[in-house]
């Protein structure tokens, strides 16, 4: 309330610390709900005034229960820009993985009030740039920063839940999670594990300039479970093997569909788009599949997100661990939960046309390392194992990361 009404550039933040672990809820920035649901004003603290045109007007942290029309109103943009930034976010849906503690910057025209730019800052490796090209359309640029990565041996010892034991050794849910997916088909976790078995893992840990951004990548896993020991390394292919060069990755399906169904609309970067004409990358692949057409999970992995967007629909986003991800949009109806392990072939939700659409498709996208590729081309890892030569390049890893996680 502060801001508003005042003429001058204020820069507003609230330095909570941000939370890395990926343990923690995302909150759902339900762009739909009204201010009034989140009367609790969790933000704003003014800290500092700038006339400075570099720097941004104003800028906030994402607290538990804000919502982006609540911000946008506070800070006096219209609904209707938001809606402008919202449908360039179509293309990429980062504002749906907003997180407490997770950094907005608003740059803000001194004469018109009108918002010019909008940076959403994650950690140091990423952020996205919303930037304002005509009186109603916005472009985004993402910015993916490597930095580097540093190994870390973890290791533990199983007592009470695995979970626990886990997170006391370190791990995160999520390393956990993608550990569970490389060994389910050989352990269940639940239920396998002894007090006294012992784990070893060799993650690695994304630093920038320094500091941690919570980014991990688990490079080597040596469980002992019953007196058995079972292992995956992580080879220079990006895909997993155990000891002996046997694949642990599985396969992915090119089309998540049952059945073949025409594409209506290929992978293009430089599409232009059906509704408004413009040129925007088009990310994915459509499938003319009807409304009610089941959609299977493209491999196994663990549900990040179901989310709903104005423009994108309802839509559903899985992790399937190391650097894969895929994106399922327009649906009518998801059959599963954030959090929920799935495996390849799954249904897991019905088709649709929610979101703008010209009508019934899926849109269908498939990422390595966070960037959109082809999926109907990329060339995406199949099970298979290592032989000759490259073979013996994975014994000598393999050799030299169990003597870096000290098993016997
Ligand atoms: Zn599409």
């Amino acid at each position: 309330m502060i801001l508003m009404g005042v003429g001058l550039l204020v820069a507003v933040g609230v330095m909570m610390p941000s939370s890395r672990s990926p343990i923690d809820a995302p909150i759902s920035i339900s762009i739909e709900l009204p201010l009034t649901q989140n009367a609790a004003e969790p933000v704003s603290d003014i800290i500092e005034e700038t006339v400075d045109v570099e720097l941004p007007n104003i800028q906030l942290t994402i607290a538990q229960g804000d919502t982006l029309s609540g911000l946008f109103s506070k800070i006096g943009i219209s609904q209707q820009t938001m809606y402008q930034v919202l449908e360039s976010d179509q293309t990429i849906l980062a504002l749906d993985t907003l997180k407490p503690g997770n950094r907005l910057s608003f740059w803000v025209d001194d004469l018109t009030r009108e918002l010019t730019a909008l940076e959403l800052y994650f950690d140091p490796s990423r952020q996205v740039r919303f930037e304002r090209v005509s009186d109603s359309h916005f472009t985004y640029n993402e910015i993916l920063v490597d930095g580097e990565w540093q190994s870390v041996p973890l290791r533990g010892e199983v007592h009470g839940s695995l979970y626990q034991s886990a997170a006391a050794a370190g791990l995160t849910a999520r390393d956990v999670q993608q550990i569970e997916g490389l060994f389910k088909e050989k352990v269940k976790f639940g239920r396998d594990f002894r007090a006294g078995d012992n784990f070893f893992v060799l993650r690695n840990e994304q630093l920038i300039d320094g500091e941690r951004t919570g980014n991990t990548d688990i490079q080597a896993v040596v469980i002992e479970v019953r007196g058995k020991q079972l292992s995956a390394f992580r080879h220079s292919d990006g895909s997993y093997y155990d000891a002996q060069g046997q694949g642990l990755a599985k396969a992915f399906l090119r089309v998540p569909l049952k059945k073949r169904y025409r594409i209506s609309d290929h992978f293009n970067p430089r599409r232009k788009h059906p509704v408004t004409g413009r040129i925007a990358p088009h990310n994915g692949t459509d499938f003319a599949t009807p409304t009610g057409t089941p959609i299977l999970a493209a491999g196994d992995g663990v549900v990040s997100l179901v989310a709903k967007h104005r423009y994108a629909g309802k839509y559903v986003v899985i992790d399937h661990g190391g650097s894969y991800r895929t994106r399922y949009l327009h649906l009518s109806r998801s059959k599963v939960r954030k959090g929920q392990r799935v495996s390849r072939g799954q249904v897991i939700a019905l088709s649709g046309a929610t979101g703008r659409v010209s009508g019934a498709h899926l849109h269908y996208e498939f990422h390595i390392n966070g960037r959109p590729v082809d999926a109907m081309k990329a060339n995406i890892p199949m099970a298979k194992s290592l032989s000759g030569k490259e073979l013996k390049q994975f014994k000598k890893l393999v050799a030299e990361r169990m003597e870096l996680l000290e098993v016997d």
